[in-house]
């Protein structure tokens, strides 16, 4: 049965190689971190992970998780309704709200989840959901999950979401969903705005936190923080997986009735396993330390200040951002898989993208920025950025 299967699977497997979009994994042997040690033996500078606060490998999150294993165990074997929830699970919801500023919240695996799993237990056909086209794949799936009439808009474009708002006063609940930063052009979703539209048309705001949390605010709390607009969100959905700590989960966190009915009906939370209790337990320690101090917020913008300024200063093309994501514009898809091979053999660890995953004739070197960088690290990236940059002629 398999051999027409298999040829048909080896043949596309080939084209996505041809088309040079074939994904390989890099061996880490090491915490992941600043730098990290491959298997052979050699060391990186990581300048691709989401670690933007340097969290991933750190004492008191691995402490509190080590401390949870020994008293708690090491799983739950259950979903959370039937004998999966832990006194640590409601705690961890209970910080996660009060660092939102929001009413509760809800713990999933992923924020994969939490996106694929809060659209259908509450819009139906009657409803729309108005989608910013650079949302991210997980809330793509989640809006097809749901029967709701489907707007796009483009990215981050006001009069394109008054378009879409107008035309969805044909329904009966309207959603506008975006994401907080997004994640090729670290560009911040203009939410104060997109609030005030939502005001206007009588709409609902959610935001995905997954790369604004921890980073964007004046201490890092996201874009509710960001444009004061407190209040004016109904739903964020986010991770544990970038800034927060980066090992798994997800949340989707805001207006007390939101969260109760996703507790009786959202399926990847009553249909699957509950967070280990050593996750919760990091989970809280990691609220606890964004409580008592700031500095990590505070080190990863200078990071992100320092870099930005000495590539502009080199005659690097950046995408201005507001966020620790810095796109490093290159323009040819080609060069962009010859720029991080260099920077690579240089040992930094930078990521080319290009069409489709950023626009045709947009390729270049996504660089992200975490407040584990020291200035020594910084400044071995950006020598090594300004050599490839003279050896490919992108530099003059
Ligand atoms: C990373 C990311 C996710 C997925 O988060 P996981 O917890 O890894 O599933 C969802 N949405 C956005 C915007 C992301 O960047």
């Amino acid at each position: 049965m398999y051999g027409k299967f298999q040829q048909h699977l080896a043949a596309e497997l080939a084209s996505i190689e041809q088309a040079g979009l074939y994904k390989n994994e890099r061996i880490i042997c090491s915490p992941q971190g600043a730098e990290i040690t491959l298997a052979d033996g050699s060391k990186a500078l990581n300048f691709c992970a989401n670690n933007y606060l340097g969290l991933s490998d750190n004492p008191r999150l691995i402490e509190a998780a080590k401390r949870a294993m020994d008293a708690r165990g090491y799983g739950m074997s259950s979903v959370r309704f039937i004998c999966g929830t832990q006194d640590l699970h409601k705690q961890l919801e209970q910080a996660v709200a009060a660092y939102f500023h929001t009413e509760d919240a809800i713990l999933y695996a992923a924020c994969f989840d939490a996106n694929g799993g809060v659209f259908e237990p509450l819009f139906t056909a009657e409803d729309a959901i108005i989608s910013d086209a650079l949302n991210h794949a997980s809330i793509i799936d989640g809006v097809r999950l749901c029967k709701a009439v489907r707007y796009r808009y483009a990215n981050a474009d006001m009069a394109d979401l008054e378009r879409c708002l107008q035309q969805a006063q044909a329904q009966r609940f309207r959603i506008i969903v975006t994401d907080g930063v997004f994640s090729m052009d670290g560009n911040v979703a203009p939410v104060d705005k997109i609030c005030d539209l939502a005001e206007k048309y009588d709409a609902l705001v959610m935001v995905d936190e997954s790369h604004s949390a921890g980073v964007v605010g004046r201490t890092g709390r996201g874009v509710a923080e960001q444009f004061d607009c407190y209040g004016r969100i109904d739903i964020h959905t986010g991770t544990l997986g970038k800034s927060f700590g980066g090992a798994v989960g997800g949340f989707t966190t805001g207006r007390k009735e939101i969260i109760d009915m996703l507790r009786q009906r959202s399926r990847p939370y009553l249909f699957s396993n509950s967070l280990p209790p050593m996750i919760a337990a990091a989970g809280i320690e990691l609220f606890k330390m964004l409580e008592e101090s700031n500095e990590l917020h505070t080190r990863q913008q200078e990071n992100v200040l320092y870099f930005r300024e000495r590539m502009l200063a080199a005659g690097f093309d950046i995408k201005p951002t507001q966020s620790a994501i810095c796109a490093v514009m290159l323009y040819d898809a080609p060069l962009s898989q010859r720029f991080a091979a260099a920077m690579a053999r240089r040992g930094i660890f930078v990521t080319g993208f290009y069409y489709p995953v950023v626009p045709k004739g947009e390729a270049r070197i996504r660089v992200q920025i975490s407040a584990a960088h020291t200035h020594d690290q910084l400044d071995r990236a950006i020598a090594a950025f300004i050599e490839v940059g003279h050896e490919l002629g992108v530099l003059k």
